[in-house]
């Protein structure tokens, strides 16, 4: 929705831009990935909410600039009805011994975290610090040089200072692990400076199977210690993780407000199935009939591993000339020639208690021993099963978000909505099924994630709650539970592989390696999303909506106006 709102609001006279936004969903999924949803459970009043994606707001002034760009400076977030808060401390980290520590406080860490991490090892705390210095700079260098592609050269001085610093212990090209190892001795204090690699679909430790330690593919570059930063540094002033009040189906409101505001038509219940040089082929409102949507300029927000094969191309079309009269057909395949980060099971269980003793956000980590921390990334490294019997001890890591932590609105009065999400593997493609209507494909997708193996996830995750007190014997008070897989994610958003965060970011994905927004067979055809240039994560997609906005402009202003975004 951004770029719709973006495109939109930069039509002038000179260069008129009519944007029609066309969304396969209802319109109370407009948003994509980015949005939440309800549960009413009978005997209780009030619904429960549940995130289907983003949990974490980063980057604040990120969502905060849409909407200033997009008026002209008339109008802020707050005017759309976006309220965002700051959750201090930003992460409780629970450790597979039952250890606790709370992390990411606004201005100065507590005594408690400090004594901690001095507990871990001799001055860990002071190394802590020192390791937030280097990222801080990497942050403040690489975020605008490398991610917004925006060159800022007062920010190199102190990115080149941390990457020398010490003969070069935090050199930023290294594998991630190269330079905790440098810096930490002991596990526990490796696995809180390293937990977030996850997030851009890679894993800190490196891999001496693969070229440069892994670092090309499954490895993260040690420069990603910047996301450490963004979430955790007490001063930067990027850093910080935020809640929007009323969940991020807030933020999708907020940006469907902003694009009618900006005069963008959108059509839910509309899926797109083929898109040409000059317009697209859809299917509406239940209809098996398929109609051609002129357009000047096309803009391709479904994932682009999916959209490459399944939207545009010459596969697209001989796939579906294959299988209809017409040439038409809705069908679900991806690209699978490209490096995908893990794929997700997650948990959202409404439940009859509060559970007091979980953050707003928290992390569960296995750091008992270099071994077992390297096995916890499995998902990620390997891409294959880890075994989650929970009769054995796995080492295995999650993340469980309470939303009425700091929005008592997520819950009823005296009861909890959480969120658990576990990394696992993507799904297998199978390339046969690409010439099935879509739902056969997806519902053959979602045979991948069988419910014994989900049965053994959630004890799994139940067993490792148990080490907080307070949780133990949780499963009791599930009043219900809507579990996703990545064959759900395929099916609510058509993402390859069923992955919640696109295409992973290891070098031979980032910045210019990552597949360019511009389609290279059109003129008029462009991709924004998690699976393109800057990447994934909210903020980056609104950043690289905002990088691409005007090249669709004149794109558009060169034929007559018009453009259909998917
Ligand atoms: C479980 C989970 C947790 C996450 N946690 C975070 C987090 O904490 N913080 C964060 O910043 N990010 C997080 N993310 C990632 C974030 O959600 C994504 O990076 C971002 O929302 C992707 O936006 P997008 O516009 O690229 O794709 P999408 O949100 O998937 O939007 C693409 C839209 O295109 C539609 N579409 C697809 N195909 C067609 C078609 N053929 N015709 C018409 N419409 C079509 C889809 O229905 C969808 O609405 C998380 C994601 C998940 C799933």
């Amino acid at each position: 929705m951004s770029i719709a709102a973006r495109i939109a609001s930069s039509s002038t006279a000179a260069s008129p831009c009519k944007v029609t936004l066309l969304e396969k969903n209802s319109r109370a999924m407009l948003g994509g990935r980015c949005g939440s949803f309800d549960v009413s459970v009978p005997g209780h009043d009030g619904a429960f909410r549940h995130e289907r994606g983003p949990s974490l707001l980063l980057l604040r002034s990120v969502y905060e600039d849409l909407f200033t760009d997009c008026t002209n400076g008339a109008k802020t977030a707050a005017d759309f009805g976006l309220d965002i808060v700051q959750c201090a401390p930003a992460y409780q980290v629970v450790f597979d011994d039952g250890d606790r520590i709370e992390l990411g406080f606004p201005e100065k860490d507590s005594e408690e975290c400090i004594a901690k991490m001095n507990s871990y090892e001799e001055d860990g705390y002071a190394k802590w610090n020192e390791y937030m210095a280097a990222c801080s700079a990497f942050l403040d260098c690489g975020l605008p040089n490398f991610i917004e592609e925006r060159l800022d050269l007062p920010s190199f001085p102190a990115f080149i200072y941390e990457a020398l610093r010490g003969g070069g212990v935090a050199w930023p090209l290294k594998p991630h692990s190269d330079v905790l190892d440098a810096i930490f001795a002991s596990e526990k204090m490796k696995a809180l400076a390293s937990f977030q690699d996850l997030y851009v679909g890679l894993e800190p430790y490196r891999n001496d199977d693969q070229l440069f330690g892994g670092i090309l593919k499954k490895t993260a570059p040690a420069v990603f210690g910047l996301l450490a930063a963004l979430e955790l540094h007490p001063t930067n002033k990027k850093a910080g993780v935020f809640a929007p009040i009323g969940g991020f189906r807030a933020v999708a409101t907020a940006f469907e407000r902003l694009c009618e505001d900006c005069g963008v038509e959108i059509r839910c219940d509309t899926t797109v199935v083929k898109v040409e040089d000059d317009g697209v082929h859809i299917k509406a409102g239940g209809t098996s009939d398929f109609i051609k949507v002129a357009a000047d300029a096309v803009v391709i927000n479904a994932d682009l591993p999916y959209a490459t094969e399944s939207l545009v191309g010459s596969t697209a079309t001989s796939s579906a000339e294959d299988n209809a009269a017409t040439g038409l057909k809705d069908t679900f395949d991806w690209d699978d020639r490209f490096d995908f980060s893990s794929g997700v099971v997650a948990f959202h269980w409404s439940l009859d208690v509060l559970c007091k003793d979980l953050n707003t956000h928290n992390v569960f980590l296995s750091a008992s021993s270099q071994n077992d921390t390297i096995q916890s990334w499995t998902a990620v490294r390997e891409n294959i099963r880890t075994n989650m019997d929970a009769a054995d001890d796995v080492s295995f890591n999650f993340y469980v978000h309470r939303a009425s932590k700091t929005d008592t609105t997520a819950a009823p009065a005296g009861s909890d909505s959480i969120m658990v999400l576990v990394p696992c593997e993507t799904l297998e493609r199978k390339k046969e099924l690409s010439s099935l209507e879509r739902d056969e494909a997806i519902s053959k997708y979602r045979e991948q994630f069988s419910d014994d193996y989900v049965d053994q996830i959630r004890s799994a995750v139940l067993k490792r709650l148990g080490t907080i007190p307070s949780l133990q014997g949780l499963a009791s008070n599930i009043i219900d539970e809507v579990v996703d897989t990545p064959a759900t994610y395929s099916d609510y958003y058509n993402v390859g592989g069923g992955v919640p965060f696109g295409l992973s970011h290891g070098f031979a994905q980032l910045s210019l390696t990552r597949p360019a927004p511009r389609y290279r067979r059109s003129k008029n055809t462009f991709f924004v999303g998690a699976s393109t240039r800057p990447g994934n994560g909210v903020p980056l997609v609104l950043l690289g909506a905002k990088a691409i906005a005007g090249q669709v402009v004149s794109a558009v202003s060169q034929e007559d106006g018009e453009i259909q975004k998917i």
